[in-house]
């Protein structure tokens, strides 16, 4: 790895310990290109400061002082999905993702949001910080969009939501159906920590109601901490480590305080973001879906055939950031009677990508269409992505069901138990 050299700044100022890590980690970058195709903002625009080279060059200047993070500078790097599929190609092992957040801690640096107003900037963290990343509000507000689509207002309810309404599925949304039995055996073979995230009560409902019904049919106790928190996942990707950090200490709080070491999460986004809590707490995460394939085979109840064509699309959170990008498969492989289809283009990101849905919506559905597109064509009975924003933007676009993997899972225990 290269050492920057702190005197060789272009304003003689010492660098900051931010500013030496970007440095680190772009001096690795030997400039190959190999990433550049791989990359979907840069399919997009084939501008190469779209791209993670131009993006690397972009933060070496800024970090040397050479470069002013003006609008239009901050825009190409605001714009990256932070999908990671250049650090999953990238021969060197630049470490970008961290180069990106780190990145975006110093653009939030700057004395004024250079990407938009002042207040438009206010107003989306507010609403990350009021709504999007409060299990309770979110959950709330969901089931009034619920009740409005039920009452045929669905369009209006959209119209409503501003710059949201985008986002939101056309198709009704169900409430969590029932699942099997949450009856606790009398001698579980062990108590597990369950983290159902900001969405748990809202969009990710449905898959939290079949990870606490599938976990209980292993034989499991699922313990769900009242005030576990949002991962911070969404704080940690736009420049505010710390605030992220103070999440992650009170969910570990939360979770220590509930007397479990292991931790399972319903998302692979918060299972990546998460995952530091190993090193940091001890305590052990994983993603539910893996975690299912971790048991032993006395352990599995009984499955039944779910006669389904189910088209699979793999999150890029775990795809290159949990490195599993055959776990939803696995599992859905042990399910009889599920015939898998792979959307075309599963390794690029479908736009979701946190907050960039919101921000970016016109970015987000131009990458999404292909996707839908192939949907369309492989006609599934229903759609499974593993992670809940992916999952949202697909159902906002696809006319179709769209579910994660253990949604299938414990239809297929329900069936069998009946
Ligand atoms: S993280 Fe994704 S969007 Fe960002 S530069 Fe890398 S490949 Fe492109
Ligand atoms: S990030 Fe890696 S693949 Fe991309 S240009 Fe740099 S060295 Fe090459």
């Amino acid at each position: 790895m290269t050492s920057p050299d702190s005197t060789a700044h272009a304003h003689h100022r010492p660098l900051t310990t931010l500013e030496q890590a970007i440095q680190s980690d772009a001096l690795d970058c030997v400039m190959c290109g190999i990433c550049v195709p791989h990359c979907p903002t840069f399919s997009l625009t084939h501008n190469e400061a779209d791209g993670p080279r131009g993006r690397i060059s972009l933060l070496l200047g800024i970090s040397q002082g050479l470069l002013t993070p003006d609008a239009d500078v901050s825009r190409h790097l605001d714009t990256c999905l932070t999908c990671r599929a250049c650090e999953t190609v990238c021969p060197s092992g630049v470490a970008y993702g961290r180069l990106i957040d780190n990145g975006r801690t110093r653009l939030a640096q700057e004395p004024a949001p250079a990407t938009r107003p002042r207040a438009e900037a206010r107003f989306w963290r507010l609403l990350r910080d009021q709504l999007l990343t409060r299990r309770r509000r979110l959950g709330m507000a969901w089931q009034m969009y619920r009740v409005m689509q039920r009452l045929g207002l669905g369009g209006m309810a959209r119209r409503l939501a501003g710059p949201m309404g985008r986002a939101l599925p056309r198709q009704l949304i169900h409430a969590a159906p029932a699942q099997a039995s949450t009856q606790q055996q009398a001698s579980p073979r062990g108590r597990v920590g369950l983290f159902i995230g900001c969405t748990g009560a809202a969009m990710n409902a449905p898959a939290v109601a079949a990870a606490r019904a599938a976990i209980t049919a292993f034989g499991y106790q699922p313990v769900i901490p009242g005030d576990q928190i949002c991962c911070g996942a969404m704080h940690a990707h736009s420049g505010e480590p710390q605030a992220a950090a103070r999440q992650r200490e009170r969910n570990a709080a939360a979770f220590k305080a509930a007397g479990v070491d292991e931790v399972i999460v319903v998302g692979t986004a918060c299972t990546a973001e998460l995952s530091a809590l190993q090193a940091s707490h001890g305590l052990k995460v994983r993603e539910i879906t893996e975690w299912l394939l971790g048991r032993e085979p006395e352990e599995w109840p009984r499955l039944s055939t779910l006669d389904y064509r189910v088209a699979l699309h793999t999150p890029c959170s775990q795809r290159n950031h949990l490195k599993q990008p055959d776990t939803s498969r696995r599992l859905l492989e042990s399910i009889p009677g599920l015939e898998l289809l792979e959307i075309d283009g599963n390794a690029r990101c479908c736009g979701a990508a946190g907050m960039q849905v919101l921000l970016y919506p016109a970015q987000a559905e131009r990458l999404r269409e292909p996707k839908l597109e192939s949907i369309e064509r492989l006609a599934p009975d229903v759609v499974v992505s593993a992670n809940v924003g992916c999952a949202t933007h697909l159902a906002a676009g696809a006319n179709r069901v769209v579910k994660q993997p253990v949604e299938l899972l414990a239809e297929s225990i329900v069936a069998a138990s009946d």
